[in-house]
């Protein structure tokens, strides 16, 4: 029902706040991470016009998982094994280095599930508005431009999916490439 989806969104809103609480995004100001699930579910449901609650959810929870203690198990249990295996789809495997992780996002886009691939293209298109308006700590032109190159191909894996955020995502990758 309705309310079972509601309940299911704003439960996982809850949790990743609760999770991701003393971390803070890579820029000069320090933004809360928080801010960055809850602008990929919001660019969903606004831009990519998705309504599914498993879906909302899981970009809620995206980095849960790689960036907190939460164990998939946790996921699963809170969430149950629709939730779960969205995230699980768009969580790296952390016994790779990172550039195998880069590799293998790549390597394993065509093959995931519509749901994955939406979270996915909205996850790219958030940290990409964020890379165009500030550059993060540390970083370089050089390195920002090898981000984009690198999720140029990663898009290019989920195409199909969604047509309004694969147009925006054209648009700044062309913009900025
Ligand atoms: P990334 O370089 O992939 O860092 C980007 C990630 O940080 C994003 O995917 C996003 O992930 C998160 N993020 C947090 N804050 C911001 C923000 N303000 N804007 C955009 N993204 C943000 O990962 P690592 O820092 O772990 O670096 C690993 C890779 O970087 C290596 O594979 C290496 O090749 C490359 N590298 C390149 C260098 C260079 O000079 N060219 C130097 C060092 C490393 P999320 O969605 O999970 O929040
Ligand atoms: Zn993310």
């Amino acid at each position: 029902t309705d309310a079972q989806g509601i309940n299911l969104i704003v439960k996982a809103t809850d949790f990743a706040a609760r999770k991701h609480h003393a971390q803070r995004r890579k820029n000069m100001e320090q933004t809360p991470y928080i801010n960055h699930p809850i602008g990929v579910a919001q660019i969903l449901s606004s831009e990519g016009g998705i309504t599914d609650p498993i879906v909302l959810a899981a970009a809620y929870l995206h980095d849960t998982v790689e960036d907190t203690d939460t164990a998939m198990e946790d996921i699963e249990k809170e969430f149950g094994t629709e939730v779960r295996n969205v995230v699980a789809e768009v969580t790296d495997d952390k016994t790779l280095t990172k550039a195998e992780r880069k590799a293998m996002q790549v390597k394993k886009a065509p093959g995931k599930s519509k749901e994955a691939k939406l979270v996915k293209l909205a996850d790219k298109l958030y940290n990409l508005r964020d890379l165009e308006r500030a550059t993060p700590v540390g970083w370089d032109d050089e390195r920002k431009r090898e981000y984009f190159l690198w999720s140029r191909e990663v898009v290019a894996g989920c195409s199909g999916t969604n047509g309004a955020l694969e147009a925006a995502l054209d648009d700044i990758i062309k913009r900025n490439l």
